[in-house]
């Protein structure tokens, strides 16, 4: 079953159960806590928080989602974008517990050919909360799960909350078996990439009083009205219900790896390492086709930043697998023709997308090889005098004056075998953010030390990377 066929069928399911069908938001979020779209919720949060009365009771949709903490699983799990798609339906003081499990249940079990997607029950594996007895039993009695596909899993696992006072409730997951070649049995509990996790229900049911990160925290009593918010990921089911290894073979992604093999002569499937390259690739450039889509540009901060490392880890990945020329005007041209059916404005925007990621590549190509030496010599210098750490001296160099977001040079260390002095490097960064700050709080007030304006300047270089700032966007 094709992408779209899935999202289809999604969207006519619940609409056809009373939700109202919501296009995705952009994956810029209108929201200050947020610099992207982690999940389908994040639209219809001051909904659940009840800062707004929702126009509709229930609300589905399909979210573009982009989650940067799970760039370093790319390409090595099979069940990692960075960019992703999450189907979900809400219900805002609607239906609860049961009646999410049930639709859950209907859509994924109803043949294919009586509209739904004919998953086989048997390969379907639950987890509940380990107190929320409702649930279980729900899936157990209601549904009909046998007691042995129902595991129950503590709080980091499968509990969920968001803001101090602020709505919070188990959850649960339907994991789909794939099979032996996956690796050994057990359940979701026991192997996480054989029992895929494709689908997660949220059941908002209590308000969270203070306490300290994701499961430690006081429950204060019941909300006064009970929400459903879960999310199912379309690019997991299209892996599933098309029969391929990983997320980046399925339909809208195995044309990147094509097109990658095709610039790169190197073939898909010959190294584990040049597999992992390609898939980093593959997604990436969705990734980043996606967030100029959206109107972020390469930058030094925020979502720019984002942008930013994606794209350089793309390209870089594109050398290593030994590409000479410009790839990225290639590699969108085959994502826009497979998103465009979906993202109609990706095609007519083509040319300004194709514009921004160019100019960046252009620039980091200027950088890559001279920052590459820098590293290379930084890397021997430092074997040669015994130690394991790249300074953070080195790291900030790289990132100021050639451009190397950090996470670049701690993979391109690590692959020699060396770790990077972090803590160090963010120091300076943040040396460096303290005296912009003052300098221009000095050119403000009139007051500029022309001197040590002066050393800054120097200090800068040929760089045009003079900031960072915290990239990483909050999941829900
Ligand atoms: P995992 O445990 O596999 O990392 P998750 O528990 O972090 O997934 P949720 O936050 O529950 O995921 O998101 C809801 C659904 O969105 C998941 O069940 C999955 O189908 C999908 N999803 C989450 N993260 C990704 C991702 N990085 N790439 C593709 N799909 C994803
Ligand atoms: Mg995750
Ligand atoms: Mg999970
Ligand atoms: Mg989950």
């Amino acid at each position: 079953m094709e992408s779209a066929e899935i999202r289809r069928r999604w969207l006519s399911f619940f609409e056809e159960r009373g939700h109202t069908v919501v296009p995705s938001a952009s994956l810029i979020a209108d929201d200050p806590t947020l610099l992207l779209v982690p999940a389908g919720m994040v639209p219809f949060k001051p909904y659940f928080l009840g800062e707004v009365k929702p126009p509709f009771a229930r609300a589905t949709s399909v979210q573009k989602c982009v989650r940067t903490p799970d760039i370093e699983e790319v390409g090595k799990t099979t069940r990692h974008g960075t960019f992703f798609q999450m189907c979900g339906n809400f219900s805002f003081g609607d239906y609860f517990k049961e009646g999410a499990i049930k639709y859950a249940w209907e859509l994924l079990t109803t043949p294919q050919d009586k509209g739904g997607y004919g998953l086989d029950p048997e390969r379907l594996w639950i987890t509940v909360y380990k107190d929320d007895d409702e649930a279980e039993r729900i899936w157990h009695e209601v549904v009909g799960v046998p007691k042995e596909r129902i595991q129950r899993l503590g709080m980091k696992d499968n509990y969920w909350s968001m803001g101090v006072p602020g709505p919070c409730g188990p959850c649960s997951e339907i994991n789909y078996d794939r099979g032996p070649e996956f690796g050994v049995e057990g359940g979701p509990a026991v192997n996480d990439e054989r029992y895929v996790e494709i689908w997660n229900l949220v059941f908002m049911q209590y308000e969270r009083g203070e306490g300290i990160g994701k499961d430690n925290f006081e429950i204060l009593g019941d909300l006064p009205s009970k929400n459903i918010d879960t999310g199912l990921g379309l690019e997991r089911l299209a892996m599933i219900l098309q029969g391929v290894q990983n997320m980046y073979e399925i339909d809208t992604s195995m044309a990147v790896i094509d097109k990658a093999t095709e610039l790169t002569g190197v073939r898909y499937g010959d190294a584990h390492d040049s597999d992992v390259s390609l898939r980093v690739v593959t997604d990436h450039m969705r990734t980043a086709t996606m967030l100029i889509g959206d109107g972020v540009t390469p930058g030094n901060e925020g979502r720019g930043y984002v942008l930013r490392r994606i794209m350089r880890r793309a390209i870089r990945n594109m050398r290593l697998l030994g590409a000479t020329g410009p790839v990225v005007k290639d590699l969108i041209d085959v994502v826009i023709g497979m998103m465009g059916q979906q993202y109609p404005e990706l095609v007519t925007d083509r040319e300004r997308i194709e514009k921004v990621a160019l100019a960046e590549e252009n620039a980091f190509l200027k950088t890559l090889k001279a920052g590459t030496n820098i590293l290379d010599t930084a890397v021997t210098e430092t074997k040669q005098s015994g130690g394991s750490v790249l300074s953070g001296d080195k790291a900030f160099l790289l990132h100021d004056t050639w451009g190397f977001p950090i996470d670049l040079t701690l993979e391109m260390a690590a692959e020699q075998g060396l770790s990077v002095d972090e803590e160090g490097f963010r120091r300076l960064m943040k040396e460096q953010r303290e005296r912009a700050k003052a300098d221009a709080q000095a050119k403000k007030t009139g007051h500029a030390d022309m001197g040590a304006y002066r050393e800054i300047a120097d200090a800068a270089g040929a760089t045009d990377f003079t900031g960072y700032t915290e990239t990483e966007s909050e999941t829900t």
